[in-house]
């Protein structure tokens, strides 16, 4: 019996993994623009934080965490999602000592026990930005335009982004009173999650995906409806503000992001392309989350985007480009001494930065030319005994099928020249 990967994990293949790399270059960039800085946080954390900063009514808390006993008798947790984490390192770190806001992203693997289906898996990517410690609107449309435009560069079609204000403790108290008088006389047949959700978190009915649920919240009250001054005007200033940076978005007042921790704005990126999960994006503040985590009272604003469903769109709208660095140059050598001369040829080019390769497994010339070919190499330099005697390589254009022969001398500066000029 061979073994096999767990289910709901995947490996990313050559093929596959310069994609990967081309999206991760295009978050760097956009990131570095707009002044967010990396950090890395453990892959896994004490249980507590997520029970803590993520909040124990929610999916993830309830159902999803990877949580085991480590050897030491720890209940530790594989990171189900990046905020917890980088707030507990911003107090830990005590980055709120420093400029404010401290602005970060992150970007890798999180690991939830769902069950694996198209666009959802076990262990998937996640991008995230988090602003630490300011409050204003402008930042809440900061982090959205950073989405609109890295979108935007990848070229992804069909987006919606959705914005709503789920409001602070204060309206949001308010609402909850509305809603569940609204709800009241169906409370029985709402779905069990939902009738559970009924005195813990009543919000997060409007939600629920259940037909039935979703015929019962028809309109029901929504945290727009009660939102306190403070709050609207919030929202208010928020929508000016991406009108004014470009940004097209649709208000959804239906919108309530998970998560137990997050205030005012909540928002969401939707594409059409990809099937039942179409949230690509999912983001919000959380002014709550670092003083849950032990820290100071400190607003936070930030975004998490799955990068497998990012990609799977991109496959549809927009195939990013191949970044493959094709294979500048092949060496085929016939004998030891050419194989040290080329050799010597390709160390020396490698270290200049020019994609160049050898025959590792002692192929016959034949061969050797063929797999140059497969490669799609653009050129074979080729050293047999006559060109070793001669001191010389002949150099084959294989797109162009011309071969020419260079002195030893020459034939590093010519390969050089020639990759600039391709480049
Ligand atoms: P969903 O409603 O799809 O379960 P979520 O509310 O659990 O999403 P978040 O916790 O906000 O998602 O995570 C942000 C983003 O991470 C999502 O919009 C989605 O693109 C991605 N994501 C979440 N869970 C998974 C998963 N199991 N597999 C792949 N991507 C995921
Ligand atoms: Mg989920």
């Amino acid at each position: 019996m061979s073994i096999q990967r767990p289910k709901g994990t995947q490996d990313l293949l050559p093929g596959v993994i310069e994609k990967w790399q081309d999206l991760e270059q295009h978050i760097r960039t956009i990131c570095r623009e707009y002044g967010y800085e990396e950090i890395r946080t453990p892959i896994f954390e004490a249980t507590e934080l997520f029970q803590r900063g993520v909040g124990e009514t929610t999916d993830i808390v309830n159902k999803e965490m990877y949580t085991f006993l480590d050897k030491g008798d720890r209940s530790v947790t594989l990171r189900p999602e990046g905020t917890a984490s980088v707030c507990r390192a911003y107090v830990e770190n005590k980055l709120y000592g420093g400029q404010l806001p401290v602005k970060l992203f992150y970007m890798g693997p999180m690991f939830r026990y769902e069950r694996p289906q198209a666009g959802r898996f076990r262990q998937f990517h996640q991008f995230g930005v988090e602003v630490l410690g300011a409050d204003k609107p402008i930042v809440d449309a900061e982090v959205i335009t950073l989405v609109w435009d890295l979108y935007t560069r990848l070229g992804l079609k069909g987006l919606e982004v959705h914005v709503n204000s789920v409001g602070c403790p204060t309206c949001r108290a308010v609402h909850r009173t509305k809603l569940q008088e609204f709800l009241a006389p169906r409370r029985e047949q709402l779905c069990k999650d939902c009738q559970d959700r009924f005195e813990r978190n009543p919000m997060r009915i409007l939600d629920c995906k259940n037909p039935t649920c979703q015929e019962i919240t028809q309109g029901a009250p929504t945290t727009l409806d009660t939102l306190c001054p403070d709050c609207s005007e919030h929202f208010q200033e928020l929508k000016e503000l991406l009108t004014a940076a470009g940004v097209s978005f649709k208000v959804d007042p239906r919108l309530v992001r998970g998560l137990d921790y997050y205030r005012k704005t909540a928002f969401e990126v939707l594409v059409e392309n990809i099937g039942a999960q179409s949230a690509i994006c999912g983001g919000g503040r959380y002014d709550g989350l670092v003083e849950q985590v032990g820290g100071p009272q400190t607003p936070g604003i930030g975004f998490a985007m799955g990068m497998e469903r990012v990609l799977a769109a991109l496959q549809v709208s927009n195939p990013l480009n191949n970044l493959t660095k094709k294979e500048f140059v092949r060496f085929v050598a016939l004998g030891e001494e050419a194989q040290k001369k080329c050799f010597t040829f390709v160390s020396q080019l490698r270290r200049k930065g020019i994609p160049a390769s050898i025959d590792l497994l002692g192929r016959s010339l034949k061969a050797q030319l063929k797999t140059a070919d497969k490669a799609q190499a653009r050129y074979a330099a080729i050293i047999g005994e006559d060109e070793m005697n001669r001191q010389v390589v002949i150099l084959r254009d294989l797109t162009l099928g011309e071969q020419t022969e260079l002195p030893f001398a020459e034939a590093e500066e010519e390969l050089i020249q020639k990759y600039r000029e391709e480049q």
